[in-house]
């Protein structure tokens, strides 16, 4: 093979043995020797809670206009957020599924089901578009920060925006997000779309009159043609998902939420009662988001760990040899080719490692046929219905409670009594607006595989 980074494979192996069962697309797990007391790991990423109080300001002064323009926004007042559940059924069901007895409880956070997208990019997503969309507004004297946003569902308003473009590149649900919150505001938006995306999705956004650029390959190619069309056009805004802090603090905004939800139910995170969050993990900035906002909240008592596909383990890869975006998976022959397309990201984003590195305890991978099955557990023990990206957050438990995490758990504190009152929550990041039938054929084959 070549050499990748002026090193041949054979001596990246050496130095990460590691890398070979990542290229064998086997399963695995990596926890990290260099993870970091909250506090430290928080200074390291450069952003603050005051910056995650801000975004979340700025949602709250859009929500009158998400609630009148979006439906599916009402109920919650125009906030975007999910319910949290207990899922108990589906705990026992696993239980057997892996072997082994899972102590505490296990819930879900269905992002699945949050307005606009019925996926996690509805936080960070909508969010940079709002951003930009409240730039524009106040630049041009159409609002002031305490005004009644819903102001800005008017002709004048879209007449104003309509003088713009947004654009972005994405395997699907982070284009549904951008494209659909564009339009909606009167922009015109391009997704520039990667092969694995969904037809689904490609009609949806134009049905909403979004322009739909398709390509053959992959996630990468589709940012970067973005990222070029946006360069030479000084009305176009370009949304990047490998860089973007806006991004990151939209999703960010789901710690502080997720602490008012546990509260009411009375689920108490503490030492001794630890919080483990199953995140899974494309480019990144969603997962990385969402763990600096529990980070934030949580301090040390709360566990990230990051889940990917055999096929696409980039962000373990880039953080396990401190190499980040300078490296790709298909750097190793490992094709990204995968059932979970949310998550068929090859180069992991710039941002996120780098800044995260600290914070995120472990990654593991899963294979595509298991996410099949986990969808089908799910579905079947507790009538929730996710696509596969999302089912990867549920084979944590089995990866933190194995022996390979053995060291990690005695290294952090992780011991018996307090996993016993450990609350596992798995990031459902989406899966609400499959169609049926679509759904219905993955949990046929889930059971297939069974
Ligand atoms: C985008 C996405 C993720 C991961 O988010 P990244 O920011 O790409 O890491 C996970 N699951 C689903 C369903 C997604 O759409």
């Amino acid at each position: 093979m070549t050499e990748v980074l002026g090193k041949d494979i054979s001596q990246w192996v050496k130095e990460f043995p590691k890398i070979d069962t990542l290229m064998k697309n086997e399963k695995t797990d990596w926890f990290n020797p260099q993870v970091k007391p909250a506090e430290e790991g928080i200074k390291h990423v450069g952003l603050t809670r005051a910056d995650i109080e801000d975004a979340r300001d700025r949602l709250k002064r859009w929500a009158p206009y998400l609630a009148q323009v979006f439906p599916d926004a009402q109920r919650t007042a125009g906030i975007l957020e999910s319910p949290v559940v207990c899922v108990p059924n589906f705990q026992e069901k696993l239980q057997s599924h892996f072997g082994i007895e899972i102590p505490g409880q296990l819930w879900a956070k269905l992002d699945s089901h949050l307005p606009i997208s019925g996926s996690i990019k509805a936080r960070g997503g909508v969010y940079e578009v709002l951003k930009h969309a409240e730039e524009i507004a106040l630049e041009a004297g159409l609002i002031t920060l305490e005004d009644d946003y819903r102001k800005l569902d008017s002709a004048q308003a879209r007449e104003l925006f309509s003088g713009y473009k947004v654009a972005v590149g994405s395997t699907g649900n982070l284009g549904l997000s951008i494209g659909i919150m564009s339009a909606q505001l009167g922009f015109q938006a391009f997704v520039h779309m990667s092969a694995d995306a969904r037809q689904w999705k490609k009609d949806k956004l134009r049905s909403h009159g979004v322009t739909v650029v398709e390509y053959e390959s992959d996630y990468s190619v589709a940012v970067a043609e973005g990222r070029k069309q946006s360069e030479s056009d000084p009305t176009m805004y370009f949304v990047d998902d490998e860089n973007s802090t806006s991004l990151f603090l939209g999703y960010a905004v789901s710690g502080a939420r997720l602490a008012g939800q546990f509260q009411a139910y009375d689920v108490r995170i503490d030492a001794d009662h630890p919080l483990i969050a199953y995140l899974p993990c494309g480019v990144g900035g969603g997962p990385g988001g969402v763990a600096f906002g529990l980070k934030s909240v949580f301090g040390d008592n709360v566990r990230c760990i990051f889940a990917e596909p055999t096929h696409c383990p980039s962000m373990m890869l880039g953080v396990m040899t401190g190499e980040h975006d300078a490296l790709a998976v298909q750097d190793f022959g490992i094709d990204n080719v995968t059932a979970a397309d949310g998550l068929a990201c090859g180069r992991p984003s710039a941002f996120v490692g780098r800044h995260m590195q600290y914070l995120i305890d472990g990654y593991y991978t899963v294979e595509d046929p298991e996410m099949y099955r986990l969808v089908a557990l799910l579905a079947g023990s507790e009538d929730l219905r996710i696509e596969p990206s999302s089912a990867t957050a549920f084979a944590g438990p089995a990866h933190l409670l194995g022996e390979s995490a053995r060291e990690y758990r005695e290294r952090t504190g992780l011991t018996d009594e307090r996993l016993a009152n450990a609350i596992h929550l798995g990031w459902v990041t989406g899966g609400n607006m499959v169609p049926a039938e679509e759904m219905d054929s993955y949990i046929a084959k889930g059971e297939s595989y069974m």
